[in-house]
């Protein structure tokens, strides 16, 4: 007997990276080997030197085939082994052992918007539904648009295991969010994008298609955003980590660089209207929903607990939001001996 192992890979699309996968059938029993492709259709080589190399690091049961059917996550190196310029786990993953210590984990909230062609799921077909109000957290179906699809999603992650920890309906129609963590930098990085491949592979059976957009409709309408909620060991702790934390990502030329490295189009986003803060302008507060960075209320009441940085666009590449993230607060941390 055989199995069919789905590889799937994040190609160097630019702006932002897409996943592509292929199938490989394997006798049972057999472990996921080294796998090549043709990097010159993925914008990841030229056509006279295209061939790119798949390193699994990421496996677990395929949801969708069923069976002992495999998902491969993969890293995509160069011939010689070496990683990619479009792999960024292999940065978060020099950075993560680093600061290993501080016990670092994270917490992403991926919110996404239904597409029904050219329209948001829900969208009529001229002008535009009901203003936003009623549809976070909605039921009916005059508030809820997909709810069967997300409901499908929900079951593959869990029966692939993937640490997801809930979903909800989001404030414009069509528009949705899962959780994923919390779990270490490299784990939620891993599973997050096995998570958005199934929404992908999902969808596509209900003829719908689902997008990161982070601005999906201009105008009066929310943005999505991917909350990257984070804590370390000693912020899991006390309270002085907490404010070291947040005031390390708002030190110098710290809010430019990581709001760059937050998702193409972040500018169209963060403007300051829909629970955002402005991309230029770095602030923190505790339940404070306008902030850049928000303390939520309990972990001020216990004095202890995570922060939830705001800014990320849905489209950001969680590999590199968990990356600049650790590498600027557990760096802080180190140097006020908070570890
Ligand atoms: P919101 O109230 O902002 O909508 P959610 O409930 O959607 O928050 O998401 C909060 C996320 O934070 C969840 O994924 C949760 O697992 C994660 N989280 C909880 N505690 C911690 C912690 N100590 N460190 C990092 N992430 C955490
Ligand atoms: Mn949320
Ligand atoms: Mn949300
Ligand atoms: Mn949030």
């Amino acid at each position: 007997m055989s199995y069919r192992a789905e590889y799937i890979w994040i190609d160097g699309t630019r702006p932002s990276a897409k996943l592509r996968s292929k199938t490989k059938i394997l006798a049972d029993g057999a472990e996921p080997p080294i796998w090549g492709f043709d990097g010159s259709s993925t914008n990841q080589a030229e056509g006279h030197a295209s061939d790119c190399v798949l390193k699994p690091v990421f496996s677990c049961p395929d949801p969708i085939r069923g069976g002992s059917d495999t998902l491969v996550l993969c890293e995509v190196l160069n011939t010689d082994f070496s990683p990619h310029e479009s792999n960024t786990r292999s940065l978060l993953t020099e950075v993560a052992e680093r600061f290993e210590d501080q016990q670092p984990i994270f917490g992403i909230e991926q919110e996404y918007t239904f597409f029904d062609g050219a329209r948001p799921l829900g969208f009529p077909d001229r002008g535009y539904p009901a203003p936003q109000g009623g549809y976070y957290c909605g039921v009916g179906s005059d508030e809820i648009f997909g709810r069967k699809i997300v409901e499908r999603h929900l079951d593959h992650c869990l029966a692939a295991g993937l640490g997801i920890s809930g979903i909800n309906a989001e404030v414009m129609p069509g528009q949705w969010e899962f959780q994923v963590g919390p779990l270490s930098p490299v784990d939620v990085a891993d599973q997050l994008w096995v998570a958005r491949w199934l929404l992908y592979r999902t969808a596509e059976d209900f003829g719908v298609s689902a997008t990161l957009d982070p601005k999906p409709v201009k105008g009066d309408w929310n943005g999505a955003g991917a909350h990257t909620n984070f804590s370390t060991k000693a912020m899991r702790e006390g309270y002085d980590a907490i404010i070291t934390a947040c005031e390390a990502l708002g030190e110098g030329t710290k809010p430019l660089e990581h709001v760059s490295d937050y998702g193409a189009g972040i500018d169209t986003r963060l403007t300051g209207l829909h629970e955002t803060a402005p991309f230029d302008q770095y602030s923190y507060g505790v339940s404070n929903r306008g902030a850049s960075v928000r303390i939520p209320w309990q972990v001020e009441a216990d004095q202890k607990g995570y922060i939830e940085d705001r800014r990320p666009n849905a489209n950001v590449d969680p590999y590199v939001v968990t990356r600049r993230i650790v590498d600027t607060c557990c760096a802080a941390l180190e140097k006020a001996g908070q570890v």
